[in-house]
């Protein structure tokens, strides 16, 4: 008989480790809200970037890239070419430079261009920009497409999903877990995935085990309808990392890249963000009285290495974490998933380039805290 996984969360980690798990055994994800993806995968940038964030995050990206690159059968269309600009002024140029040496020996492709460039591919830009970065292998990801793939591959798998199940209760009784909902309905495992993203901690005390520390923090997300065509422009992110903007057909979505730390919750924007975020905008183009249309937030997830945690509890085994995936929870799920997968049937990954002890919860100082 094949062993069972219950999953709490039915975000993109979830649904991306439930899918590969599925394989091998008998899965359920449990989701308290009334559809998958509502929190933080709902509300994302959408966009993969090969030179990003740190050394580990870039490794399980390169291991994700193709399979978003030359999508399997019934995942088509779920990314698309986007170019992205690293963009800096006169100040700001030893960024720019250092960002080049960072990435160019594993990004060969990236380009510096010139003030005249940089106006050449962007024409909205303002003349404060004076060097950039291009990255012409990024990706543009269509996240209800890759989310809704996922489920029916899962589905076809013979996985289920149980919507609108809040756990409120987690049991160890005689070797598996038991799952109870805040309506009081059960569910039986031999083995406990917590997927459950801002709330990880949350469902670790619940089954009275160590929390790992994060921290969630929050991101605005805008979206915006200019007037003048966009669609051709590149993804700027200003290197001093306090405005993205990028090209949605004809809207723009921009973001000031904030950071607040947050308890876990159902995260709303602040208007103090959204009118930074327009300012800059029109700080840094020749946008003027630019109107948003469409305001969200989001948390994204760390532990203070800013890798994410994919592993057996140290002294729970039957309890895995998968979590902490920050700004990069997407773009890395195909390749995360698959080493996930593994971890969860106990072999040793062979295709990964990242090791196991890189991932393993056991890395982090839990005496500490991680951020608590
Ligand atoms: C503004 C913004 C921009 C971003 N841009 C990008 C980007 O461009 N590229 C990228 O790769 N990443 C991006 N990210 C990060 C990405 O969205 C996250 O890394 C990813 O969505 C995390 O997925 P998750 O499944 O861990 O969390 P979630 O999507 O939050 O899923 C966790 C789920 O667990 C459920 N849950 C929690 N507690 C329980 C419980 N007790 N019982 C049952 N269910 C429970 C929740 O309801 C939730 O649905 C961005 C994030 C934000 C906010």
């Amino acid at each position: 008989m094949r062993e069972s996984v219950v999953v709490v969360g039915g975000g993109i980690a979830g649904l991306s480790l439930a899918s590969q798990a599925a394989y091998d055994f008998d899965v359920t994800v449990l989701e308290s809200e009334f559809q998958p993806g509502y929190h933080s995968t709902g509300r994302s940038a959408a966009v993969l970037h090969i030179p990003f964030e740190n050394d580990v995050v870039h490794r399980l990206t390169l291991d994700s890239v193709d399979f978003f690159r030359s999508p399997p059968k019934g995942f088509q269309g779920v990314a698309e070419s986007l170019s992205s600009l690293r963009i800096g002024g006169t100040a700001e140029e030893p960024e720019i430079e250092n960002f080049l040496e960072t990435w160019i020996a594993r990004c060969p492709w990236l380009e510096s261009l010139s003030q005249k460039e940089l106006f050449t591919k962007c024409p909205i830009l303002s003349k404060k920009f004076t060097s950039g970065v291009i990255d012409n292998q990024s990706l543009h990801l269509d996240v209800h497409r890759l989310l809704s793939c996922m489920r029916r591959e899962f589905k076809e798998l013979g996985g289920k999903i149980e919507t609108n199940f809040r756990v409120v209760s987690i049991e160890h009784v005689h070797g598996s877990w038991k799952l109870t909902s805040d309506n009081a309905a059960t569910v039986t495992a031999d083995i406990l995935v917590n997927a459950a993203g801002a709330w990880v901690d949350d469902v670790a005390r619940l089954a009275d085990i160590q929390p790992i520390g994060v921290q969630a923090r929050r991101r605005t997300g805008i979206r915006c309808k200019p007037s003048v065509f966009s669609s051709s422009w590149p993804m700027c992110y200003l290197i001093t990392d306090d405005l993205y903007f990028k090209p949605e057909g004809r809207s723009l979505m921009l973001s000031p890249c904030d950071a607040t730390p947050s308890e876990p919750c159902d995260a709303q924007p602040e208007t103090i963000d959204i009118a930074q975020a327009i300012a800059r905008l029109e700080e840094s183009t020749t946008l003027q009285n630019v109107v948003p249309h469409e305001c969200w937030a989001g948390l994204r997830v760390f532990v203070p290495d800013q890798w994410p945690v994919v592993g057996y509890d140290r002294d729970h085994p039957g309890f895995f974490w998968y979590g902490a995936f920050g700004g990069f929870g997407v773009q890395t799920a195909p390749g995360c998933s698959k080493l996930g997968a593994m971890l969860l049937r106990h072999t040793e990954s062979t295709n990964s380039s990242v090791s196991v002890h890189e991932l393993s919860p056991s890395r982090l100082n839990r005496a500490t805290g991680g951020y608590s």
